[in-house]
């Protein structure tokens, strides 16, 4: 299990409406802060020596809150993100059916890659950015048994073709799931999916609930999530930022001005495709070329081929900061 939250020592007292309940509620402004709410009447207050202490030093800070009759004790905490490769290859995968390369024949897990996803936990919520044709074994291999949203960075097979298999979470949590894209690609879902979509729909199918994005910043159960445009060749997509870690796949060009959006980010997550160039996609030169740019702490390199060669081989060209990634790599971000 993975660890979630991190509690700040900071309390401040506030007046607020309701009785004996404690909730979650999310930060005013900063992205990743929460706050924890918990009731406090009168009597525990009293009752309880470290409360009344909180009590104190807030009259002491502030008078005026001490004419209140109720109280909530609110808790400030950093939630952390937790990131995991669902899968790190290129629309075949790899190894490809019927390839005997080097890389497809390699014995390594690390060069097992199914096609490119990332889950994003924190203490309230799971969302999963695209659901290729591996979608629901990437589910299961994971333990997710529980979805709040899928966002799609566009409409291609190798990042949609999973969404029937949201049955799954429709059927455990008794409502539609969430999938979050831009104009073009929601109609491309609805387009694929046609069943899902229909009037009079048969039953089972999926239960979907499409979100319109577009280029700027959205949230989700309080989590803020800002959409990077890039170009894939001639198609225009999106890469999210949460937080300090952004994700962006299958580009090929990125503008400067949305550069910007993430030139201070902590963890850079990229596309490279392979050695050579590529028409659609980053190769590894430019995908190391925008790493120079932006020079996060730490960058990220998925949606691999089989032509970028074996992991353990790639890994030691690479600069300090840079990893190829691997299905199942996990990444921790305050
Ligand atoms: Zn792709
Ligand atoms: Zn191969
Ligand atoms: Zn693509």
């Amino acid at each position: 299990m993975f660890s979630t939250i991190k509690w700040s020592s900071e309390l401040m007292i506030s007046r607020l409406y309701g009785e004996n309940k404690s909730e979650f509620v999310s930060g005013p402004s900063a992205v990743g802060t929460r706050y924890k709410l918990t009731f406090i009447g009168e009597n525990f207050i009293k009752s309880k020596d470290f409360l009344s202490g909180v009590f104190t030093s807030l009259r002491n800070e502030d008078q005026r809150y001490s004419k209140f009759r109720y109280f909530y004790l609110i808790q400030k905490f950093q939630f952390v993100l937790n990131l995991t490769f669902l899968g790190t290859g290129t629309s075949q995968g790899v190894p490809i059916i019927g390839c005997h390369c080097n890389v497809c024949s390699s014995q390594d897990s690390l060069d097992k890659r199914l096609r490119s996803s990332v889950l994003i936990r924190n203490e309230s919520l799971s969302l999963v950015i695209d659901a290729g044709p591996d979608f629901r074994y990437q589910m299961l291999r994971e333990s997710v048994d529980s979805l709040d949203a899928i966002i799609l960075t566009h409409e291609h097979r190798d990042h949609i073709a999973g969404l029937d298999d949201v049955r799954a979470f429709n059927y455990i949590q008794k409502r539609a799931m969430d999938i979050f894209a831009e104009d073009r690609v929601l109609k491309e879902v609805r387009e694929q999916f046609l069943y899902a979509f229909e009037e009079d729909k048969y039953p089972g199918v999926p239960n979907i609930k499409l979100n319109l994005i577009d280029e700027n910043i959205f949230s989700i159960q309080g989590l803020s999530i800002l959409p990077i445009r890039a170009m894939h060749y001639t198609l225009p997509i999106l890469g999210f930022r949460i937080g300090d870690i952004t994700y962006i796949t299958d580009a090929s060009f990125i503008s400067e001005s949305e550069k910007k959006k993430f030139s201070d980010t902590k963890i850079l997550i990229i596309n490279a495709l392979r050695k050579e160039e590529h028409v659609t996609h980053f190769n590894l030169k430019q995908a190391l070329h925008l790493i120079e740019e932006i020079s996060p702490e730490k960058a990220i390199l998925t949606h691999v081929s089989h032509q970028m060669g074996r992991h353990s081989e790639v890994q030691r060209e690479l600069p300090d900061n840079v990893q190829l990634a691997y299905d199942g790599l996990q990444l921790e971000m305050d």
